[in-house]
């Protein structure tokens, strides 16, 4: 397969080349091969506000912004001031230190529902804590999750996930066997009828419902009118705990994230990404009285060598501290701004698509219907995807390597990286308008 707009990276692919033969497909982390879109991933060697520089030595305006976290841009003064004096003082101690408690702080006096807090390296780590934990604060075994909602790597969460697994279209991974998801049960996104049947097809038994606050990782889907209150009311008339996964949209849609949007008041919730400020910091926290079932407090079991790394917490609070309400109308503004010129350009070159947002998150599916569920998401035809891809690449912008992934803008976004978008979309869209299956 060819494709035509991409362009020779000879430094990007001998690193890739060098990094494939001793790194399982030459990544650390799948979407990043670029293998829904074919070409050479691009090795990044720096960034500077709305910039990623490649090894190759060329510049790109980031609309992924490290899938979430740099809400500030990169290389922001202030946190990597931070960084630079914590790291100054040593880079880990296996102690409780000030930075974790003033971190946790910062997220409880941010997200109402969160009374407790526990501080982890990673989402995938959040959400596998928090579903134990509601486990055994239930005394409960089986799990509600949505088709198209990925929650990390957590083995019992790996059936119909979206994100790396959406892209290759796993269904399931090998190494998760029957029994660790078993007492999964998967569900069609944004079908309350569904959970409701579920929770009538087994009473007694179900511990949470685990959700995407608005999912991200099939593209971006929100959810419906009523249906996180709809899941919030079920768990709480059958026992079960609403579990709201914000990894992604966590201090990134506002300052309260999802939650300050929608406002339903979730058990137990999860977070990562912004609040590391692009260091591996995340958490998950909620009601007093389930927190308090987690060990040295309560018997659940949970730990880190690495948990609350004192540099991970300094850059994750010095990024949260900068997040004020005028970072957030910025971000908005921008996301308002940059998807409005994708979706004019489409339109211009007659391409069907649904421009798809939730908060300053955005997506563009290549399908007329208005996409809600993972079903309809895989409806749409990525081949325009990849052509687009490789154009706005070729020109300068780099965008998810993947049809089925949100966009992220960063408040570093200004009007010069905003018209290097827009001198770019004209092409991309011929290019997605003429590309063939
Ligand atoms: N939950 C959500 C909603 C995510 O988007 C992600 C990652 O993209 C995770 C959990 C897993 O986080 P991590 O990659 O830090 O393990």
């Amino acid at each position: 397969m060819s494709y035509p707009y991409a362009y020779d990276a000879p430094v990007s692919q001998t690193l890739f080349d060098r990094a494939a033969a001793v790194t399982p497909g030459g990544v650390n982390s799948p979407v990043r091969a670029f293998r829904a879109v074919g070409g050479t991933p691009r090795f990044m060697v720096s960034g500077t506000g709305p910039y990623l520089k490649d090894a190759d030595g060329r510049e790109y305006v980031d609309l992924v912004c490290s899938w979430g976290p740099m809400i500030l841009g990169h290389a922001h003064p202030e946190v990597i001031a931070a960084v630079q004096e914590a790291v100054a003082r040593g880079t880990s101690f296996g102690t409780p230190g000030e930075g974790e408690v003033e971190l946790a702080e910062e997220i409880v006096a941010r997200v109402a529902p969160v009374e407790q807090v526990r501080l982890v390296s990673s989402g995938t780590e959040a959400t596998m804590s928090a579903i134990r934990l509601a486990r055994g604060f239930t005394g409960r075994a089986k799990v509600i999750k949505f088709a198209g909602c990925y929650h990390g790597h957590v083995d019992a969460l790996l059936a119909a996930a979206g994100s790396g697994v959406a892209t290759f279209g796993l269904p399931d991974t090998p190494g998760v066997t029957g029994a660790q998801a078993g007492d999964t049960i998967v569900l069609p996104y944004n079908d309350l009828e569904a959970v409701r049947a579920a929770f009538a097809a087994h009473p007694g038994e179900i511990a949470c419902v685990i959700t995407e606050a608005s999912p991200g990782n099939m593209g971006v889907v929100p959810p419906l009118e009523g249906f996180n209150q709809g899941l919030a009311d079920l768990c709480r008339d059958n026992g079960a705990l609403y579990v709201s996964d914000e990894v992604m949209t966590g201090f990134r849609v506002s300052k309260a994230g999802w939650y300050g949007i929608d406002g339903v008041r979730p058990d137990l919730m999860t977070f990562g990404k912004v609040m590391g400020g692009g260091f591996p910091a995340a958490a998950f926290g909620g009601r007093a009285d389930v927190m308090a079932h987690l060990a040295p407090a309560g018997p659940v079991y949970q730990a880190g060598t690495l948990s609350g790394n004192p540099v991970a917490t300094a850059a994750g609070l010095a990024q949260l501290r900068l997040l004020d309400d005028a970072v957030y109308e910025r971000v908005d503004s921008v996301a308002a701004e940059v998807s409005g010129l994708v979706s004019a350009a489409l339109a211009k070159e007659g391409v069907a698509h649904s421009l798809q947002t939730a908060g300053n998150m955005f997506s563009v599916f290549f399908t007329e219907e208005k996409v809600t569920d993972y079903d309809e998401a895989r409806k749409q035809e990525a081949f325009r995807f990849t052509a687009f891809f490789h154009s706005m690449l070729a020109q300068g912008v780099y965008l998810p390597p993947s049809a089925f992934e949100s966009w992220f803008v960063s408040s570093a976004h200004d009007s010069a990286a905003v018209e290097r978008i827009a001198a770019a979309l004209p092409a991309a869209a011929r290019a997605a308008a003429e590309a063939t299956a």
